[in-house]
């Protein structure tokens, strides 16, 4: 399918979508497009964690570039920029498979400048490319109701908005390629400060002797009141650290935004302080937990 036939509105008639990456977020987003009735062709690292998937009739292929050859549409839902960089770039990868008017997104969170450089291979052969990071955590990702924040040219976005649309509610468009993850990056900047802010009250409220479950049965309703502490802190009290979003991953987003906020020329003093905690948490043992598990970090180093 060319661009054109996608400006025409992709259907489960007319549009072979393309997955790649079925973790936490992709398992649960992929599933709302087979439930609209799309062909899907997915392919994830281990082939077992595709398996929910495959149940409700997606197809497996074996690489990134057999989904491009297949598809329409491939988006990509990986972990680390590593593994952005071995799903497009590499051996039978998503670029090698593409087709002229192929478009492909990658919904992982990555560097600005490997959106870029995504989106540039993607010209060469006549394909296009949006970097399209979303926010909402697993429960958005599992009820549809992320935030996608899209980077690329304006076109493709409108071509694929009704795609978005099924993943979520608030989808906005930033601008050229890279523009997506800058706004990600955003917003990780703040889940930073909020993170920190609500394991640290609720450190307190322990240290104050005060009932935490009723401590939260005020703050969340005043000015306190925000996503990490109505989801996460519930999840602290009843000590459930499954990730929901790993701290290795978070660690990931921190180093990407100090970094670009470098070549900005500008000073994040606070980002640099919980990145710093979030690197101690991640070494005695917690990277894989979720990221509300700063709170048991911030515990341990107070004994
Ligand atoms: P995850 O559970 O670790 O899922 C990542 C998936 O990508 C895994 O299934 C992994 O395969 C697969 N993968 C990695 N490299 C691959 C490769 N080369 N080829 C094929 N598959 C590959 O992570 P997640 O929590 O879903 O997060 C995905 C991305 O979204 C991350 O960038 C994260 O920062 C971002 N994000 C997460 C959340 C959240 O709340 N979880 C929220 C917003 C954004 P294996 O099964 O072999 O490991």
């Amino acid at each position: 399918m060319t661009l054109t036939r996608v400006c025409q509105k992709p259907s489960p008639e007319n549009t072979c979508i393309g997955w790649v990456g079925t973790g936490v977020m992709g398992v649960s987003m992929c599933s709302h497009l087979l439930d609209a009735g799309y062909d899907v062709r997915v392919f994830n690292r281990t082939r077992e964690k595709a398996r929910p998937l495959l149940d409700k009739g997606a197809v497996w292929v074996e690489s990134p570039g057999q989904a491009a050859q297949e598809a329409d549409v491939v988006l990509t839902m990986v972990g680390f920029p590593r593994d952005v960089r071995q799903v497009y770039f590499g051996e039978d990868g998503l670029l090698e498979g593409i087709r002229p008017g192929g478009i492909c997104v990658d919904m992982t969170t990555t560097s600005p400048d490997l959106s870029r450089e995504i989106s540039q291979r993607a010209a060469e052969k006549k394909a296009f490319a949006l970097d399209a990071p979303v926010s909402g955590g697993d429960v958005g990702a599992r009820n549809g109701k992320l935030s996608i924040m899209v980077g690329g040219d304006w076109p493709v976005f409108e071509a694929i908005f009704p795609l978005f649309r099924l993943m979520g509610e608030n989808i906005l468009h930033h601008g050229p390629a890279g523009s997506g993850q800058n706004a990600k990056m955003c917003n990780q900047i703040i889940i930073a400060g909020t993170m920190i802010g609500v394991c640290e009250s609720l450190v307190y409220a322990a240290a104050a002797g005060l009932d935490p479950d009723r401590v939260l049965g005020s703050v969340s309703k005043g000015a306190a009141g925000c996503w990490t502490l109505n989801n996460l802190a519930p999840r602290i009290l009843k000590s459930d650290y499954a990730p929901g979003f790993m701290i290795d991953h978070f660690i990931k987003d921190m180093g990407i935004a100090l970094e670009e906020s470098r070549r900005l020329g500008i000073c994040l003093p606070g980002l640099s302080l919980v990145e710093e905690l979030y690197k101690k948490a991640s070494a005695a043992g917690h990277g894989c937990s979720g990221t509300h598990a700063l709170y048991t970090a911030l515990l341990d180093s107070g004994k």
